[in-house]
């Protein structure tokens, strides 16, 4: 059995070692995961709760141990692993313990139509089983612990597979858990690469919440689909930011800047797009440029966490300097090839480059230009992804139209990024970006069987149904005037319903239900 040697991408130090979960362990794996399940199960959702207070307290006592492991795996600054990942951990926590007891509260339904008033439906949010966290290394800890939480909370048992790059961030998350006294088994951490991953859905979790790559979703979906388990897929973007005519200079440039550079450009949601109006973007392009270059890339901006990315850094470079495009900074990696220096590129043709298409995941934003909001908002869709778009404008009220238009998950209005870790608001895309929502209330609802209990409203009986053999006339003429109230308006309704009662008395009176 092999080893994961975590690495730190900066220095090249091997900082822990785990053994690989054997893929024949995965059978026992799902087995005790779904032991504890049935016990996790019928814990009440306040000791569930209580379980989480636990886990926030542990997390914010051992904060600084687990911003290094972030800093040292990841290779982000560790300012960013706290206000970026583990900040928003514990708000995470904080708001859905406090949403939980609502959302899955049992939900009485209202029939709006008097003849369905002799029954009554409840809605139930039971637990799924065992499901499936697989997660990348961009964000290691945030994003697999928000889905950790919620699942957890709605009672789920988890195996959770974090990104083989990033194993030591997942073995220090796992850690908190056990401090925080969650049950043995509930939560099971598996280290390995995407064969294993591969192996787990076979396994038929009850769902499968996927963050990662297009190719690695598409694989995905298309093997759970042979066992039809529902899949969440929060897939790539290449998000634009549109800088409007009327935009505020220094503020639209700052929020390039972190838009695009925030964890070396490493963030599914970050800017590697920017649109800007034509009659600005000098003055835009040049501000810009000053800024960046007064950022430190050693402690402002992190290295490459993976290997992989250089190279499609590389090739997306090579189709820049083929088509002659403007590298105005950047463009090389640093002396020790731990980064690529934050680079900017435009220039004629840049829109159909692959630094403009493709997903760069680095630090490295292209930049073209528009005439017109019609043209901004049609050059920001023309993208097979649909995470995030940003627009930067005094005109809030022009911007919320530009946002109904543009085909994402998420639009932010003088402001990029930062939602991925509020709570509160859903997260997810549309198109190649995937579909599903975390965080607000459907981050909760990903991992609950909504079941709906339909039962008599008095007595243990009931009158038998209005659609009940025999078919009749009477039971015809009766539903034929139900159908005749959806027309006309409120008077015509009126006037229908002596009719309508009628039918019904003759339907009662003349055709017992068998
Ligand atoms: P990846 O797809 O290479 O790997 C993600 C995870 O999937 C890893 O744990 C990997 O081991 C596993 N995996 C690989 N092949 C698998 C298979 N066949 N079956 C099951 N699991 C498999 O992605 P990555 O490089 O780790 O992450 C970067 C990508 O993630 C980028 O495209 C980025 O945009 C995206 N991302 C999206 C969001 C979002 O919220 N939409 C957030 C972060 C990252």
């Amino acid at each position: 059995m092999s080893n994961i040697l975590c690495r730190n991408p900066r220095t090249g130090v091997i900082l822990n070692e785990i053994p690989k979960t054997p893929i024949e362990s995965l059978p026992q794996v799902f087995e005790r995961a779904a032991r504890a399940q049935q016990l996790w199960s019928k814990v009440s959702l306040k000791q569930r709760i209580r379980k989480m207070i636990h886990l926030r307290e542990v997390l914010c006592r051992r904060l600084d141990e687990m911003a290094q492991v972030i800093h040292e795996e990841n290779g982000k600054p560790a300012i960013e692993a706290i206000a970026c990942e583990l900040v928003p951990s514990m708000e995470l926590i904080s708001y859905y313990i406090k949403i939980a007891p609502k959302k899955l509260k049992n939900k009485k339904v209202k029939f709006r139509n008097p003849f369905m008033n002799y029954r009554k439906s409840t809605v139930v949010y039971q637990p799924m089983g065992t499901v499936a966290v697989i997660s990348p290394w961009n964000y290691p800890f945030l994003l697999a612990f928000g889905d950790l939480v919620c699942a957890l909370l709605a009672g789920n048992a988890v195996v959770f597979k974090p990104s083989e790059h990033t194993s030591f961030v997942a073995q220090k998350m796992h850690e908190l858990f056990e401090e925080a006294g969650f049950p043995v088994d509930i939560l099971q951490t598996v280290y390995g690469e995407g064969d294993l991953g591969a192996a787990i859905i076979d396994q038929k979790p009850a769902k499968v919440s996927f963050t990662g790559s297009v190719a690695t979703g598409k694989a995905i979906m298309k093997q759970a689909s042979q066992y039809l388990i529902p899949v969440c897929l929060e897939l790539g973007g290449k998000d634009a930011m549109i800088i409007l005519p009327d935009a505020n200079l220094d503020y639209a440039t700052s929020a390039a800047l972190w838009g695009g550079f925030t964890n070396s450009g490493q963030a599914c949601a970050s800017t590697e797009r920017l649109l800007v109006h034509e009659s600005i973007a000098s003055a835009f392009v040049g501000r810009l440029k000053e800024k960046l270059e007064l950022l430190s890339v050693e402690t402002d901006i992190g290295v490459c966490t993976i290997e992989k990315q250089k190279h499609i850094y590389e090739e997306h470079l090579a189709d820049a300097k083929k088509r002659n495009l403007e590298i105005l900074l950047g463009g090389e990696f640093s002396s020790d090839r731990t980064r690529l220096l934050p680079t900017l590129v435009s220039g004629q043709g840049v829109e159909d480059s692959k630094i403009y298409i493709e997903e760069t995941f680095g630090p490295v934003i292209a930049i073209t230009t528009f005439k017109s909001v019609r043209e901004a908002i049609e050059k920001a869709n023309r993208s097979p992804y649909g995470l995030l778009a940003s627009v930067i404008t005094e005109n809030i009220s022009l911007a919320e139209e530009i946002a109904l238009e543009l085909q994402v998950g998420t639009v932010t209005i003088n402001e990029v990024l930062f939602t991925a870790g509020v709570p509160e608001t859903p997260w997810g895309g549309m198109k190649d970006s995937g579909f599903g929502r975390k965080h607000s209330e459907n981050g909760l609802y990903e991992y609950v069987n909504q079941k709906h209990i339909n039962r008599p409203r008095y007595g243990i009986l009931t009158f038998k149904s209005w659609w009940w053999y025999p078919y009749s006339n009477y039971q015809k003429q009766f539903f034929h005037a139900w159908g005749d109230m959806y027309g006309g308006g409120m008077l015509d309704k009126l006037l229908k319903l002596p009719h309508l009662l009628w039918t019904m008395l003759q339907f009662l009176k003349n055709e017992p239900r068998l």
